[in-house]
């Protein structure tokens, strides 16, 4: 099992920004979780999982706490038959489509282009905002069957159905449980098929590349039933407001980059100023996406 001490995060982050963590370790089976557990335990220090911390800022000074970052033995895509697949938390979304566009499987379209690990996006239940057709997947709720974790209270695994998550709008309701792997429910398409489709999410996620900078993609939730926050922020003259090298994107609103050299007080700064700025105009308390560790 992978154990560093004093490893720096800000190479891990979707915005490139961080200080070391006490202590990072990459395990590879249920018994090694459970190791990192007593480590963290015997040094008395916080324990948290991260994905590919593509929706995380680390702070400048670091976390003082031991990170689980699940290793190449969650790393598994497995047929259980009747379209239903067991997919370990560790694979990347990115290598999932593809495995399913190869293999004739549809239904997680959706995820093309969000730099997320599968656990990480069980765990903010990750998706787009609206589904394009009525009853088209949007969010990783549509397609789960159930959800194996490590349960951190009693250190016993077990596996959750999906009515017993409480997934809701980018929460799982899955906190202090470790998530394994879980099993996902699909279509069975033509490859050719499953390739437009993607094609198409990547198309409305151009704006992604256009960003030209480590972001960690939305910073607020979208307030229910009113403007989505990136129209609410550009309504406030907020694109490209800057604090060091943390900056609104010029390309969509409810985004931070790192233009370079940004630390981790120049996000929280923006995020502050923006927040106030909504709130003073629209009486909205915009809420985070972003989780700030
Ligand atoms: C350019 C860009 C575009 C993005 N676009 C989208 C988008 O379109 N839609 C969207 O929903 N999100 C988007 N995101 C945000 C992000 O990718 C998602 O929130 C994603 O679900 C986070 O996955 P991760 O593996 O990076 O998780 P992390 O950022 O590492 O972790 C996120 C949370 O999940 C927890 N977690 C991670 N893995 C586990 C596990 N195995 N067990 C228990 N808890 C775990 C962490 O503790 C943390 O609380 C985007 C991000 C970027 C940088």
């Amino acid at each position: 099992m992978k154990i560093r001490y004093g490893e720096p995060l800000s190479n891990k982050a979707g915005l490139k920004i961080g200080g070391p963590a006490f202590c990072w370790i990459e395990p590879g089976d249920v018994e090694e979780i459970l190791e990192a557990i007593s480590i963290a335990e015997a040094n008395k220090k916080t324990l948290i999982v991260v994905g590919k911390a593509s929706n995380i800022l680390f702070k400048d000074q670091g976390f003082d706490g031991v990170i689980i970052n699940l290793g190449d033995g969650f790393g598994f895509i497995e047929k259980e038959g009747m379209g239903v697949l067991r997919v370990g938390a560790a694979v990347s979304l990115a290598c999932l489509i593809e495995w399913c566009a190869e293999s004739g499987f549809s239904g997680c379209e959706f995820l093309s282009g969000i730099p997320a690990s599968f656990g990480g996006a069980i765990f903010m239940n990750a998706g787009v905002r609206q589904a394009k057709d009525p009853g088209e997947h949007n969010e990783m709720k549509d397609i789960i069957v159930d959800v194996d974790v490590l349960d951190f209270a009693d250190r016993k695994t077990k596996r959750l159905k999906r009515d017993e998550i409480g997934f809701s709008y980018r929460f799982s309701g899955l906190g202090r449980k470790c998530i394994l792997a879980a099993r996902i429910k699909l279509e069975n398409d033509k490859k050719s098929a499953i390739i437009n489709r993607m094609d198409s999410f990547i198309k409305g996620r151009r704006w992604i590349q256009g960003l030209g900078f480590p972001s960690a993609g939305s910073i607020f939730k979208n307030p229910e039933g009113k403007d989505p926050a990136g129209r609410l922020i550009e309504a406030c003259g907020l694109k490209g407001k800057r604090i060091g090298g943390a900056e609104i994107s010029t390309v969509h609103a409810n985004v931070i980059v790192n233009t370079g050299g940004a630390t981790s007080r120049d996000v929280l700064g923006l995020i502050e100023f923006v927040r106030s700025r909504v709130r003073n105009r629209f009486g909205i308390e915009l809420e985070l996406e972003l989780e700030i560790m």
